[in-house]
């Protein structure tokens, strides 16, 4: 980062949002809200916006955007393929927290989509997300707006708290209803697959569908992983992830972070122990322990104890792993073992 800006912390009002779009038509940064989790937008189709988001984020430039419109129909712009199984998505799943992969128009970015011949497409349902994407007259390509690395953001304080000086402006809306980011469905190809498990679930695309939904490859070993016990021999060193993404740290809290599985009484009592040891041993302990089976509380609230448990300074989060194979709490989990760098006990 060169140069510091002066960044507007602007109130969702109409005359904001139309200061807000003229921000993006002018090739500029607005972080604004959607209910996902907060996003850092640029105008999807100026290569050189889309540049200061990589710079302001500090992000690796080969990750590609998710682009962000106001209308169905507005996906023309970006893509000129649209199937049967692309139709029914849209239909069944727009607006809301659904981001679908599919053959990008060479009208888009080579910067927006990574390099990629795909761009990722979603219409979320925040009315202040549509309302700055509608007045901006451009698709918006946004990544969470967050510092790379770091827990999402899903409260206006987050974005603050990272992108001060860094965007040229930020919109103050409520605290994002999801919490997590967007399921990443890639339609691109013969099979429909799940790149990013998100509260829109593998069982609820295959009922929309009709047909079988598959995992990548990266999320089924994730999800393997989970099943790994140390106590048995596994050692760290055997899982290696195919995507190299998920070799990146990723959403990590500043404090050390351990996820403890297991049955549940096993959980709470191993994460009681585990405090009260540290604590002896002069570490200042956080817990992350969602009530069982609440796994949208789970979404809603991961990120923001993530970074309230960093805000208190404390050295070590003990989390408890949610059990779900394939829900929304799989998704959550998801995110928890990246958190950790996939640090995790089984009782
Ligand atoms: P974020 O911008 O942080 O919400 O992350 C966007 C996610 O969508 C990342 O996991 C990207 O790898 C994924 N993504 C975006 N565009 C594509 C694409 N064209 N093909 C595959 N994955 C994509
Ligand atoms: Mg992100």
């Amino acid at each position: 980062m060169t140069e510091k800006k002066n960044t507007l912390i602007l109130k969702p009002t109409k005359e904001n949002i139309e200061k807000a779009a003229k921000i993006i038509r002018d090739g500029g940064l607005v972080a604004f809200p959607t209910e996902t989790v907060y996003g850092l937008g640029a105008d999807a189709m100026n290569a050189d916006a889309v540049g200061r988001i990589y710079e302001a984020k500090g992000r690796p430039s080969d990750n590609p955007m998710i682009v962000h419109i106001s209308r169905a129909s507005d996906i023309g712009q970006l893509t000129r393929m649209l199937s049967p199984q692309i139709v029914e998505i849209i239909d069944n799943f727009w607006p809301g927290p659904l981001t679908i992969v599919v053959k990008k128009r060479p009208e888009v970015p080579d910067r927006t989509t990574g390099g990629l011949d795909t761009v990722a497409v979603r219409l979320p349902d925040n009315e202040i997300a549509q309302a700055l994407i509608s007045a901006s007259c451009c698709p918006i390509a946004a990544p969470s707006a967050n510092l790379s690395g770091g827990p999402s953001p899903t409260r206006a304080k987050d974005v603050i708290a990272d992108m001060m000086g860094r965007v040229d402006a930020i919109i103050e809306g409520d605290d994002c209803r999801v919490g997590i980011e967007s399921t990443v469905l890639d339609l691109s190809g013969e099979e429909p697959t799940i790149l990013r498990p998100g509260i829109i679930t593998a069982e609820a695309i295959e009922a929309a569908l009709g047909r079988e939904v598959k995992y990548d490859a990266s999320l089924t070993e994730a999800a393997q992983h989970v099943q790994l016990d140390p106590a048995n021999g596994v050692d760290e060193a055997d899982f290696q992830p195919k995507s190299p993404g998920m070799k990146y740290k990723h959403y990590a809290p500043k404090a050390e972070m351990l996820i403890v599985e297991g049955e549940r009484n096993k959980v709470k009592s191993e994460i009681e122990r585990l405090k009260t040891m540290n604590e002896k041993l002069g570490n200042s302990v956080g817990v992350i322990l969602f009530e069982e089976k609440a796994f949208l509380e789970a979404a809603h609230d991961f990120f923001a104890r993530l970074r309230d448990l960093d805000s208190e300074g404390v050295d070590m989060i003990l989390a408890g792993a949610l059990s779900d194979s394939d829900g929304v709490g799989f998704a959550v989990m998801n995110r928890m073992l990246k958190s950790a760098g996939y640090n995790i006990v089984k009782v």
